[in-house]
């Protein structure tokens, strides 16, 4: 017989940072492990920062096994300023399905089509295609089951009436999240956001499966469920294939951060970041960097501008000047830590930061990415979560599932301020560590070696994958 021809994976990555990078990974490891050829594709146009950020994750894949493709920009100037960051990227995504199309019939022997969250049109190419369509959640399986119970309360309402979500809502088992849990734009019927969400959403129903950038040690009882569920064909098979967090050595491994935390000692350093986009208010800015103080510990803090309008996040789109962002801490701050603190502007190699042997904990706004990459570091977590679906996350982290991480009240809350009491009392349990603080080190520690093995060739993770691609050698096999 003939060899089985390696089937050809075509990835459409949206625009976002903590999309690109986790697929960029996924594309890698589908060629080096499970004799696929795979090709990423990505958006170009919505803003200058998310462009370059996806360009430089793209070079750092081996251009000789993973092609790069960036399809072309397409105008978004019609969209009204002020539009959610979520309707931009579904538009970019409508907008450049022509030429998608046409790359796709240009390269033709095409096996199977995995769009990420986001991309949930590119699921009607393959049906028209005739080949198997898979959707990449870069996020958890929670957030998965949130989204398939956010359709099934909607559409289960009579035609024409929209039916609340009930609060709190049940994901799996007895794992829940309140209202003020949810992901942002599911609640506001009146931003069209909240339409293009359902959409996408109801899309998922034509999937094949899903893959899920998380592991079953990670949210087992959801895992679970959708098990259940696949077997009843309730829903398309999801499988967690994660944890996919890109390799130290794809950052500089020269950096101010790097070399001041060479010079404390092990274990010392509070680690605190908002992610790529995350913005706090000037006073919320004030009472972190007290709390900060307060703790008395060693820390290193990315410094993001404040935000002055409200919102959570800046991902690039209004063009915003970017001054100085240390400018903005409390006068005298930097003078009064010097020496058991580092203030850096914007950007830190996150990867490298919390593996080093100085990070103890670190201060997070729960981005998906960021939550792996802590876990995979073995670094217990306070959860302060922004915007997105990072207050599912925080659910996941918490002792409700994972217990890796602290979540302050306040910081659960999501509208008032974090005090200065909340953010030192919260870094004090995980550094001097209470019973609290010793469980969430314990955990994380286990959870970290989860990730390794369900990573490993052995572990589930990995297996999952293959199963997948047997499935598309198949599905190839029957086409010839
Ligand atoms: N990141 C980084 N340095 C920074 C801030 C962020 O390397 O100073 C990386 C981080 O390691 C992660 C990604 O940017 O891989 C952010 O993704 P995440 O899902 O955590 O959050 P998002 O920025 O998408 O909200």
């Amino acid at each position: 017989p003939s060899p089985r021809p390696s089937p050809h994976v075509v990835l459409v990555a949206s625009p976002c940072a903590g999309h690109v990078m986790p697929m960029a990974e996924l594309a890698r490891r589908l060629v080096a492990f499970h004799g696929c050829a795979a090709t990423l594709v990505t958006f170009s146009g919505l803003a200058a920062s998310l462009d370059a950020h996806s360009a430089a994750v793209l070079a750092s894949l081996p251009a000789s096994s993973v092609a790069a493709v960036t399809l072309p920009e397409v105008t978004l100037d019609d969209i009204p300023a002020g539009a959610n960051i979520g309707t931009l990227i579904f538009e970019l995504v409508l907008r450049s399905l022509p030429s998608l199309r046409e790359f796709l019939r240009s390269i033709g022997g095409v096996a199977a089509l995995v769009p990420d969250f986001f991309c949930g049109v590119v699921l009607d190419l393959a049906v028209q295609l005739g080949v198997p369509g898979y959707v990449f959640v870069p996020s958890n399986t929670a957030s998965l089951a949130f989204m398939r119970r956010f359709v099934e309360v909607h559409d289960g309402a009579a035609p024409g009436e929209y039916r609340d979500l009930p609060d709190p809502l049940r994901l799996a088992g007895d794992v829940t999240i309140r209202v003020a849990d949810m992901p942002d734009g599911y609640l506001d019927r009146s931003n069209p956001v909240f339409w293009q969400l359902l959409e996408e959403v109801r899309r998922y129903r034509r999937a094949d499966g899903f893959l899920v950038n998380s592991f079953a040690e990670m949210e087992p009882t959801i895992v679970e469920e959708f098990k259940t569920a696949a077997e009843r064909g309730a829903f398309p098979p999801v499988y967690p294939v994660g944890p996919f967090v890109r390799s130290s050595s794809d950052e500089p491994g020269e950096s101010a951060c790097l070399e001041w935390l060479d010079r404390q000692p092990a274990g010392s350093v509070v680690f605190v970041s908002f992610g790529s986009a995350g913005m706090l208010s000037v006073e919320q800015t004030r009472e972190l960097a007290a709390g900060l103080e307060m703790s008395c510990h060693r820390f290193l803090w990315v410094v993001r501008m404040p935000s002055l309008d409200g919102e959570s996040y800046d991902f690039g789109t209004d063009h915003r000047n970017d001054d100085d962002p240390l400018a903005w801490l409390p006068d005298g701050f930097l003078e009064r830590t010097s020496g058991r603190g580092l203030a850096v502007a914007s950007w830190a190699p996150q990867v490298r930061v919390l593996s080093h042997p100085a990070t103890a904990a670190f201060v997070s706004h729960c981005g998906w990415n960021s939550a792996l990459e802590s876990v995979s570091a073995g670094v217990p977590m306070v959860a302060w979560p922004l915007y997105a679906e990072q207050k599912v996350n925080a659910v996941i982290l918490t002792e409700e599932v994972a217990g890796v991480a602290l979540c302050p009240a306040a910081a659960r809350g999501g509208d008032g301020v974090v005090a200065r009491e909340e953010v030192a009392a919260a870094v004090k349990e995980l550094m001097d560590p209470g019973e609290k603080g010793s469980a969430m080190r314990r955990r994380a520690r286990e959870m970290q070696v989860a990730a390794a093995r369900a990573r490993s060739p052995e572990g589930a993770s990995c297996r999952a994958l293959t199963v997948v691609v047997g499935k598309w050698k198949n599905a190839v096999q029957e086409e010839r």
